[in-house]
């Protein structure tokens, strides 16, 4: 359904004269109809602007994203806005963005009507739908949102993505300001949504845990690039990348025979303003070599559909 590739997206730099941060730099990756791929990294790994860029929500700097049969980066203003109702976005507050005075009905409805779909009467009734297909009461519609829970308010969040029946949602860290135990039941629901809709996700999180709850196949970032994909069992199963044991090694083993070293990674993310030469991660890297230091490692096809950007799998 989705095929991404070279895509890359700078920022220009706060100082004048500076190197553009490249906080998205030459990532591909496709996703078949119905899967979910998880995007997992640290915060500032470039995992939301990638997330961002494939929607167009920001403009890429470049690269290709190929959705239904068209190449989204070349569609001017007005067919990419009749697209858009092909692809949503859930965000982490779904209501950071909109008048806290707007009814939840009218937050469903605005989505018909920017796309144009239906007329009053049976966007109501769409709206009632639809509430009812994310577990709330058809009569929310007339409550405002500060009246609900962070749970409640994701289920709105996740109706208003899906009440013009895309094909695709980003979601963005959609659980990760819940308890553990409402992330469940929303993660769930999502999961159903995507079986009975035969919706396709990007999942953006930061949680190890989540994502492997949630995805098909899996992207690991750092510093803007993507430095391992593969089906979610193979990546967790048996990290290649130095930096993906490191991650793995930091959450709980599924089976306690399961032996997994803790590896303790030296220093923080450095600045992706000023990203360290070579290999962006060899200053931190347990493995790192010579030739880490001054050359970007290629990306080496490890086995089908999996890939390592790393020296040691040359
Ligand atoms: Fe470590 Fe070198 Fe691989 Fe980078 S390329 S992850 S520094 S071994
Ligand atoms: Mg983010």
């Amino acid at each position: 359904l989705l095929s991404v590739s070279g895509l890359k997206k700078q920022f220009s730099s706060e100082r004048r004269g500076a190197a553009p941060v490249k906080a998205v730099d030459d990532v591909s990756f496709d996703i078949e109809e119905g899967q979910t791929m998880g995007l997992v990294g640290e915060s500032g790994c470039g995992k939301s602007t990638t997330g961002r860029s494939v929607l167009r929500l920001i403009e890429p700097t470049a690269g290709k994203i190929e959705f239904m049969g068209e190449d989204l980066t070349a569609l001017s203003s007005a067919p990419l806005r009749a697209m858009r109702r092909n692809m949503q976005m859930v965000f982490q507050d779904p209501f950071a963005s909109l008048n806290p005075r707007m009814t939840i009905g009218e937050v469903l409805e605005e989505p018909l009507i920017v796309h144009k779909l239906f007329d009053r009467a049976s966007r109501k009734r769409k709206v009632a739908e639809i509430l009812d297909v994310v577990g709330l009461s058809p009569s929310y519609a007339d409550r405002h949102p500060h009246e609900f829970s962070g749970g409640q308010r994701q289920r709105v969040g996740i109706a208003r993505a899906i009440i013009t029946r895309p094909k695709l949602v980003v979601a963005d860290e959609a659980v990760s300001a819940l308890d553990v135990s409402i992330q469940a039941q929303i993660l769930n629901l999502l999961q159903d949504l995507q079986r009975e809709l035969n919706l396709t996700y990007l999942f953006v999180s930061h949680d190890l845990a989540v994502i492997r709850h949630v995805s098909d196949r899996i992207g690991v970032m750092y510093l803007g690039r993507m430095v391992e994909a593969g089906s979610c069992e193979s990546v967790y199963s048996a990290p290649k990348h130095p930096y993906t044991r490191a991650l793995l090694s930091a959450i709980p083993r599924e089976h306690p025979d399961q032996v997994r070293e803790r590896i303790i990674l030296q220093g923080s993310i450095p600045n992706p303003a000023a990203p360290p030469s070579g290999c962006h991660f060899h200053p931190r890297c347990p493995s790192c070599m010579d030739i880490c230091k001054t050359q970007a490692p290629p990306t080496t096809a490890v086995a089908v559909g999996e890939y390592v950007t790393c020296h040691l799998y040359r």
